[in-house]
């Protein structure tokens, strides 16, 4: 299913939160091919080592990432 239920054009990896493109296939940051519509909040990490908010979500990249994935 590709509907989009909000606004912004992103789907959510499973596995890591990572928020990709809708026309991504392979999540880059770990190879999942998994994604889901369903997801809520965006954190973009700019500098992991010196973000809180990289600390809340536990993420030690840079990139978009997704609070919660359903
Ligand atoms: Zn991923």
């Amino acid at each position: 299913m590709r509907y989009r239920r909000r606004r912004l054009p992103f789907k959510a990896c499973k596995k890591c939160k990572m928020l990709v493109d809708y026309d991504v296939e392979r999540c880059p940051r770990c190879s999942s091919t998994s994604f889901s519509d369903d997801w809520e909040g965006m954190v973009i990490v700019v500098r992991p080592q010196s973000s809180s908010a990289a600390e809340i979500i536990e993420v030690k990249d840079s990139g978009r990432f997704a609070i919660k994935v359903r």
